[in-house]
């Protein structure tokens, strides 16, 4: 029998990677725009025709191509990135696989223009479908440019298979909007059948989130910033209010590169959700920077997945600057700030493009390391924003009441045998009502309780410094297997909360203690509806557990509606609200307080 195995021509075996590398037009202006800022370029010009179906232009002022490289950077894994394994780990830039230029020329006509600072002329080559049809010397400014005509000329069937023009080129500006983006600092356009839609100026990333988008989100940003050890997350997120209906813009990097990650995405997702209402979807443009060898991004064609070491602990980071961006926020509307120059001092510079916010005090481990592997004791380290150490705030809180803040604190802490400041009203034995200077507040005393307790379980959990209250005669709690192994699995958390469990047999437990904030409560309801809840939230995070725990124990702890409260409970209740991270929200995302302000009172 004759052999019958054949090697593929190159120019077969690129058309065939090609269709791995380029779908649509878009992901050659992926590939292109993302090579320019490679080479160094400080100006980078996107023109298309037809959605690039026709045409696609990338013109840079980058580092450019001697004329060897020009002709080389065709050729299937030509690349000035990699020259050994180990770079691939360490790689920093965009491309890295020497792929992109082999694929676009398999598939398109190219014409290349390129010309280094030291040399004296450019090189112009015209490859079509990987064959170089000519050579030749132009006179050009440093820099590059690729033009891509008739994208997939020789596969038709590809061709037939592009959208409208329309629905291309929504891809191509989303490609354009992903590369612009983080990278702020460089000038990009963006010009389609003549007509140029973006003219984006170096700026910073506020300025290029407003070029892109519009400069109404001046006041829609928040920014977010949260440094740890080999891990860095700058940006900003879409303020609560400004959140849409629809899943609007999310934009997610790693080390710059647009990235999709369900897994981080629900980071964000969720930390919104504690704070507002849970109908709406958040906005955010935020890059985490990491060691390129603490993440393997080369598990995907198009480059848009991402694996982490330990993506666990990246997510509690992330959370964690997702909430305390919105909590810091969240505190602040209320507050005049004309009132006091003395709280300037403690606002940083670090969010000099906003108006000036308290930055609650976060000290960061200096020693959490986000890559541990997972199983170690610092796992437990999830959420910074309840490490503050001075656990009130009560500056701004005083502000409310137009009472001067340079005072120690120690006098608004609240004491047994303090008298109440201010007058409390309690309306249907559920609101509590107090006069503040710009009129009238009103406050939901079972969603104001529920948010107190809640930050301080987490707190418990993660100081393990919940106090617990011996039970005179423990209870026996029998389970069937399941949820005495879940129960077993949460006994940590459970511990430090207050509860003092002992499993009689593999399916009852002795309760011996529970936290002092549960007492006069069935501790064996309690436990069950923790169950309960831990069940329905169905997911293996240890970060979940927690805050499902601290939500579950607080929403059935709190203070209930139709439940009278004497002045000075009110009075603590009100303090305590005030000190918190959050103190307008509520964890279930309702909101806990309105403010009825002079106008509103006039009227
Ligand atoms: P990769 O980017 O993965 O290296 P590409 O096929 O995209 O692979 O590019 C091949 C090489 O061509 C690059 O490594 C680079 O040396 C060169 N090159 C591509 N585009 C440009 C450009 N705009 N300016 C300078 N050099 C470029
Ligand atoms: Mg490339």
């Amino acid at each position: 029998m004759l052999d019958i195995i054949k090697l593929l021509p190159d120019s077969v075996a690129n058309q065939i990677a090609a269709g791995e590398v380029i779908q649509r037009p878009a992901s050659a202006v992926k590939e292109l725009m993302e090579n320019a800022l490679d080479a160094g370029a400080t100006q980078i010009d996107l023109v298309v025709k037809d959605a690039g179906k026709s045409m696609i232009m990338v013109i840079d002022n980058g580092c450019g191509m001697s004329e060897t490289d020009a002709r080389l950077c065709f050729e299937r894994h030509a690349t000035s990135k990699i020259s050994k394994a180990e770079d691939l780990f360490a790689i920093r830039t965009m491309g890295f696989r020497g792929e992109a230029l082999a694929s676009i020329a398999a598939i398109a006509q190219v014409e290349l223009k390129t010309r280094r600072k030291e040399d004296e002329v450019g090189t112009k080559i015209i490859n079509e479908g990987s064959v170089v049809k000519e050579q030749s010397l132009v006179p050009m400014q440093p820099g590059t440019s690729f033009t891509v005509k008739n994208l997939f000329f020789n596969v038709p069937a590809r061709r037939n298979f592009l959208k409208s023009t329309q629905a291309e080129m929504r891809h191509v500006v989303e490609e354009f909007t992903r590369v612009s983006l983080m990278n702020p600092e460089i000038g990009f356009t963006l010009t389609s059948d003549g007509k140029e839609l973006y003219h984006l100026y170096s700026g910073n990333l506020k300025q290029r989130i407003m070029g892109l988008f519009g400069s109404n989100y001046e006041e829609k940003l928040l920014p977010v910033r949260q440094e740890a050890e080999r891990v860095r997350i700058d940006g900003y997120i879409v303020k609560a209010e400004f959140a849409k209906k629809t899943r609007g813009e999310q934009y997610f990097f790693v080390n710059k590169r647009f990235i999709k990650h369900a897994y981080l995405h629900h980071a964000i997702e969720n930390a919104y959700m504690e704070m507002i209402s849970q109908d709406s979807f958040p906005g955010y443009f935020l890059n985490i920077e990491v060691d390129p060898s603490d993440i393997d991004i080369n598990i995907h064609p198009t480059k848009t997945e991402v694996n982490f070491l330990d993506v666990k602990l990246v997510y509690a980071i992330l959370h964690a600057a997702v909430r305390k961006a919105i909590g810091q926020h969240n505190l602040s509307p209320m507050i005049d700030f004309d009132e006091s120059p003395d709280l300037n001092k403690d606002f940083g510079a670090a969010f000099a493009m906003s108006k000036p916010l308290a930055i609650p005090n976060i000290p960061l481990d200096p020693n959490f390391n986000p890559f541990r592997k997972e199983g170690s004791p610092r796992e437990t380290h999830y959420d910074n924003t309840f490490h503050r150490e001075n656990n009130t705030n009560p500056g701004d809180w005083r502000l409310l009441y137009g009472e001067r803040t340079d005072l120690p604190n120690e006098s608004f802490i609240p004491k047994e045998d303090a008298k109440p400041n201010n007058q409390y009203l309690q309306v249907n034995q559920s609101y509590i009502v107090t006069a503040i200077k710009s009129g009238m507040l009103v406050i939901d005393q079972n969603l104001a309780h529920s948010r107190v307790l809640f930050e301080k379980f987490l707190k418990e959990m993660e100081n393990h410094s919940g106090v617990s209250q011996q039970e005179l005669f423990p209870q026996a709690m029998s389970l069937n297997l399941n949820d005495a192994s879940l129960l077993k699995e949460m006994m940590p958390e459970l511990e430090n909360l207050g509860f003092v469990l002992e499993q009689a047999n593999p399916t009852t437990f002795m309760i011996n203690g529970t936290p002092s904030d549960a007492a006069g409560c069935d501790a064996v309801d309690l436990l069950e509806k923790i169950l309960d809840n831990y069940k329905i939230n169905t997911t293996d995070l240890q970060l979940d557990r927690k805050l499902n725990l601290a939500k579950t124990m607080a929403a059935q702890l709190a203070i209930k509606p139709q439940t009278r409260l004497s002045e000075m409970e009110m009075q603590n209740l009100v303090d305590q609200l005030f000190a918190c991270n959050v103190a307008e929200v509520a964890p279930n995302g309702k909101k806990i307080y309105v403010i009825l302000n002079m106008e509103d009172l006039f009227k």
